[in-house]
C-alpha cells in the first residue's frame, strides 16, 4: 500500500506576508532589485554619487512611490522585512500627503540641514526601531548610533547634521517605543 506522504506547502516567509498584507492596500506597490535597474544606475550617475555615495546601489534601499528598489540579496528574507517595514513608512507617508507633495518635501524643501527629509525619515526609522523592540525586546544603543549616522553624514545628505539633537530624538522615540509595549500602535 502506498503511503502518500503529505508535504506542508512552503511556509511563506514574513518578508513575503509583508509584502502581500501591503500589496493589499496599495496595488502599485512592487519590490524590485536594485542593481537590475535602469533608474536606479541612472539616478547613481546623475547625482554624482560615486563620489559620494557608491555603496548606493548596493547598501541602500530606495523608494520611489510605490516602487522599492531593494538590493537583490535582502528581497523575501529577514533582513529585506525589517527594510520593508522602513520603507512602507514611507509608501504610507506619501499616500496620506499626496505623492507629488511628499517627493517635493522630501528632496527639495530647505533649509539645509532641517529638511523635511529629516522628518520623513524619522517616522520611517521610528519603524526600524519598532522592528527591533518586536525582535529582541530591546533598542541597543548601537542601532541609535547608526541611525544617528544616517541623518548627519552623507547617505542623505546630511539632512540633520545635529549628532546631540539626533541622539535626543531617537533615545525619545526608543522610549516612546518601549511604552508602547509590543503590539504598540503601528500607523
Ligand atoms: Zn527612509
Amino acid at each position: 500500500m502506498d503511503i502518500l506522504k503529505i508535504v506542508p506547502p512552503p511556509k511563506e516567509s514574513r518578508f513575503d506576508s509583508l509584502l502581500a498584507q501591503a500589496r493589499a492596500e496599495y496595488c502599485l506597490l512592487r519590490v524590485l532589485p536594485k542593481r537590475r535597474s535602469f533608474l536606479m544606475h541612472v539616478l547613481y550617475r546623475a547625482a554624482l554619487m560615486p563620489l559620494w555615495n557608491p555603496t548606493f546601489l548596493d547598501d541602500y534601499t530606495t523608494t520611489i512611490f510605490f516602487w522599492v528598489f531593494m538590493p537583490e540579496e535582502l528581497i523575501g528574507t529577514d533582513e529585506g522585512y525589517r527594510v520593508l517595514r522602513h520603507e512602507l513608512a514611507h509608501v504610507r507617508d506619501a499616500w496620506r500627503t499626496g505623492l507629488l507633495p511628499f517627493a517635493l518635501s522630501y528632496l527639495f524643501l530647505l533649509p539645509a540641514g532641517l529638511t523635511l527629509r529629516a522628518f520623513w525619515e524619522l517616522r520611517a526609522y521610528t519603524e526600524t526601531l519598532r522592528v527591533e523592540f518586536e525582535e529582541t525586546g530591546a533598542i541597543t544603543d548601537g542601532t541609535l548610533e547608526m541611525i544617528a549616522e544616517q541623518f548627519t553624514g552623507p547617505a542623505y545628505l546630511w539632512m540633520l547634521p545635529f549628532p546631540r539633537w539626533v541622539r535626543r530624538l531617537l533615545q525619545k522615540r526608543r522610549a516612546e517605543i518601549i511604552g508602547e509595549g509590543p503590539s504598540g500602535d503601528r500607523r
